[in-house]
């Protein structure tokens, strides 16, 4: 239940026991190929270069960066928690000049101050679901002030667990990860890139293994011949694809509803155990809920309790709201009431309440 790796959906671990292929067998890119059209489905778009990164989420994040900035560009970034933050340091990396835009830890990312904070950039950068604070930002309205920027937004905690639409929003670039809502284990980056940001990658990545002009012929993306780049994972895109097949099977609509469903009702718990929620009233993740710990709560001792005597994992707060907030995770295959039901009893049992 927490907002780590937490319980796969069970096809997703089922997936590892089929027998390895090799990674240029014609039956593994049969495969890889409907990996990419699930993801298409998922993240709401039609564009060519859809595909798993190898690697975590962080993978992800950078690949979206190096491959659209360089020195003389200039980022927009806000940043309303640990992972914008996370955003700039790869940003400037690249040499590119970064604007950070910072909001308070809570509260969402406005595109009015986004939008306001440079006139011409190469590149606006957002996270969709802030997963250490459990806000989250409205896409929408900074893609429709984008102008000729590049729209990049971190997904790692929102696909699959609310609606995310690439192509209906105007999304230039998005990256997730497989750990979260798409319940399945860490190893992989879904990413997704418009044709209109292809037509601006810099000429040369600053990264080679990330370098999305080589990987897309590797993945045979619009028609590129394939060739060898790097050896797939081919058991971790075995689990992607037992993961988004269930997910699918279930319907993203329903998946949407049943995470909705699962956030009212812990939120509502809380605050009927007398609980202060952290992040700002209609900006609430239902798959990430963050709670004010208590005066004279040991924090620590709580998550301790709750993992051990009823397996049950909570996060503790990051950056500056380390020992100040829980962030709950409740995504993916573990967005069940009943484990809704079973945190909010252990919660005032451990408690008192
Ligand atoms: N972005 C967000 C919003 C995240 O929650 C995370 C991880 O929790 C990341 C990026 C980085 O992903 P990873 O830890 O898989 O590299």
């Amino acid at each position: 239940m927490g907002p780590g790796p937490g319980n796969p959906y069970p096809e997703a671990i089922e997936a590892f026991m089929r027998p390895m292929l090799g990674h240029l067998d014609p039956a593994f890119l049969t495969l890889l190929d409907e990996v990419c059209d699930q993801l298409r489905t998922v993240f709401g778009t039609t564009n060519a270069l859809t595909i798993p990164i190898s690697g975590t989420g962080s993978a992800g994040m950078e690949t979206c960066i190096v491959n659209v900035l360089g020195p003389g560009d200039v980022a927009v970034i806000g940043v309303n928690g640990v992972f914008g933050a996370r955003m700039c340091d790869v940003a400037s990396r690249t040499g590119a000049e970064v604007v950070r835009v910072d909001f308070d830890w809570g509260t969402p990312v406005t595109a009015d101050r986004l939008l306001d904070a440079h006139p011409s950039p190469t590149l606006i950068g957002m996270v969709h679901a802030e997963t250490s604070t459990g806000a989250r930002s409205d896409v929408e309205p900074v893609a429709a002030g984008k102008g000729d920027a590049l729209l990049l937004v971190d997904c790692v905690t929102s696909l699959g667990g609310i609606p995310f639409e690439a192509d209906a929003w105007g999304v230039d670039l998005a990256y997730s990860g497989t750990q979260k809502c798409l319940g399945v284990p860490p190893g992989l980056s879904p990413i997704t890139v418009s044709d209109r940001a292809r037509d601006r990658f810099v000429e040369r990545s600053q990264s080679w293994y990330l370098d999305l002009r080589m990987i897309g012929s590797y993945v045979g993306t619009a028609g590129a011949k394939r060739t060898y780049h790097h050896t797939a994972p081919i058991s971790m895109i075995y689990s992607l694809h037992g993961g988004l097949t269930a997910l699918l099977d279930e319907g993203i609509e329903a998946v949407h509803a049943r995470h909705a469903e699962c956030g009212q009702l812990l939120q509502d718990g809380l605050v009927e155990l007398g609980f202060e929620l952290f992040a700002t009233e209609g900006h609430r993740l239902p798959e990430l809920t963050t709670v004010v710990v208590p005066d004279g709560v040991e924090e620590a001792a709580v998550r301790a309790t709750l993992l051990d005597r009823y397996d049950i994992e909570v996060g503790g707060g990051l950056g500056e709201y380390a020992g100040k907030v829980w962030r709950i995770g409740c995504m993916g295959h573990t967005a069940r009431p009943r484990n809704v039901t079973l945190l909010l009893g252990a919660l005032g049992e451990v408690l008192g309440r």
